[in-house]
């Protein structure tokens, strides 16, 4: 079959500040489809100047759409362009598959796979290829007149076995993500998370057991990026690439023994870091820059909630850890916690300040779909418009802090980071020069913030 796999474009602020990164989950699946012998073509929208051509549309048989909250009302758009051509429609992503009902109501998309399409993807193909009934492929939620059938889970692919991801299929040359100046390529190393994160839907769409590659496979995939694509840089992406720390000492002496000039960043937890010196100077000596770190809050009563209990004193040891072996921080942190006041916020961003990392990032906590946030917080939320589930807007009745001061500490919190040191408001300058600030975007930007 002729497949088409779109990924929607960006919104609001991200269109202005975002990064762009090729849509992993989407090369993994069109490696599977591939691989099952279709044709498939990858269309990603971050990266395009105008809309979906319908040439496009109607050069394929099914047409697959990925979407996170944000992007849903933008992914739903170009479902109705497929659907109105008569093209079926196949949603994924953790929000179709937690907000399936109100997707298929619209009678839009023809089925959501639920968790990993690797190879319920390939399965679902086989099974509308044949006309057969939905009904026999695991993984996957339809309507049935009016009501909604959901199979039990399809497979959960090893990430170990799977093809490496189709970038063939994109244009590499189009993405903004870089580090220190050098383009990047994502590379996928595990799924799964074993944490519990109240905000964090990963768990719930991944499951929680660490499937991770061998340092082999790993390796495999970095001499392709290297040698075929010709990448200096790579960001590990998966939540967890950290977890075991012997698997990333022999993934960082791998690196050595080629002699790559690589420089690379990735995700971890705090507990990861502090706990393992050795493995942080390994990353260091491998071309490791940058870690990110979900650092939360200053608040004890917040990390408890949020599932990081006893992170607390870890986060000072893990960020110096990091920056004596030369690797930046990119520090995390969510505002408006449940408990919190005002007063609780202004102590994270003064936490920020004082742990100097290198990068801060600031989110409003958001409830999406599929954490358990969403459905603590479900009556309380009086924002729909889902595309203003980015983190920087408050989209439901707080307890303790109105929507507008909450938005307004926000920008405090990124003055007062960017503005802590003459070194860092020159490195702000500088990645400012690489921005564009111009007034119209300046505009859109703001009315995007706050409207
Ligand atoms: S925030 Fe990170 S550690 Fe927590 S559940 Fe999500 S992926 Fe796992």
């Amino acid at each position: 079959m002729n497949v088409l796999l779109v990924n929607p474009p960006s919104t609001g602020v991200f269109t202005t500040f975002g990064v762009s990164l090729p849509p992993m989950g989407l090369l993994y699946i069109a490696a599977s489809l591939e691989q099952a012998g279709h044709k498939v073509q990858v269309i990603d929208l971050q990266c395009e100047p105008s809309d979906l051509d319908p040439f496009h549309i109607k050069a394929a048989d099914v047409v697959g759409i990925t979407s996170d909250t944000t992007r849903i009302e933008k992914a739903m758009e170009i479902a109705r362009q497929a659907a109105a051509i008569g093209r079926p429609v196949v949603m994924g992503g953790p929000h179709p598959q937690f907000m399936a009902e109100e997707i298929l109501r619209t009678g839009h998309v023809h089925c959501i796979v639920k968790g990993e399409g690797d190879l319920t993807f390939p399965r679902l193909l086989q099974n509308l290829e044949r006309r057969e009934d939905l009904a026999e492929v695991e993984g996957i939620i339809f309507r049935d007149g009016k009501k909604l059938v959901e199979t039990a889970n399809g497979p959960v692919p090893d990430p170990e076995l799977l093809s490496l991801p189709a970038r063939h299929l994109l244009d590499l040359g189009k993405y903004s993500a870089s580090l220190n100046g050098i383009p990047l390529t994502p590379v996928v190393t595990s799924r799964g998370c074993p944490g519990a994160c109240s905000f964090c839907s990963s768990s719930s769409f991944f499951g929680r057991r660490w499937r991770s590659r061998s340092p082999e496979s790993v390796l495999a995939e970095l001499d392709e990026v290297y040698n075929r694509y010709g990448f200096r840089a790579v960001a590990f992406v998966d939540d967890n690439f950290s977890l075991s720390p012997e698997r990333v000492i022999a993934i960082a002496d791998g690196i050595r023994a080629r002699s790559y000039d690589l420089q690379w960043w990735n995700f971890s937890r705090v507990d990861n870091i502090v706990g393992n010196p050795q493995m942080v100077q390994a990353m260091a000596q491998a071309g490791s820059k940058t870690v990110f770190l979900g650092i939360e809050s200053a608040d004890d009563e917040s990390l408890k909630t949020l599932g990081k209990e006893n992170q607390g004193e870890a986060t000072a040891k893990a960020v110096k850890l990091l920056q004596e072996n030369g690797i930046e921080v990119f520090g995390s942190y969510i505002l408006g916690h449940l408990n919190e006041t005002a007063k609780d916020v202004e102590r994270t961003i003064q936490m920020a300040v004082d742990l100097n990392t290198n990068i801060a990032q600031f989110s409003i906590l958001t409830p999406y779909p599929g954490t358990p946030l969403y459905r603590e917080l479900k009556e309380r939320i009086f924002l729909k418009r889902w595309k203003f589930y980015d983190a920087l807007h408050l989209v439901f009745r707080h307890p303790r802090i109105n929507r507008h001061l909450l938005q307004f500490l926000l920008i405090k919190a990124y003055l007062r980071f960017y503005r802590r040191s003459k070194k860092a408001k020159d490195d702000f300058r500088d990645y400012g020069k690489t921005q564009d600030f111009s007034l119209k975007r300046m505009l859109t930007c703001a009315y995007d913030l706050f409207f």
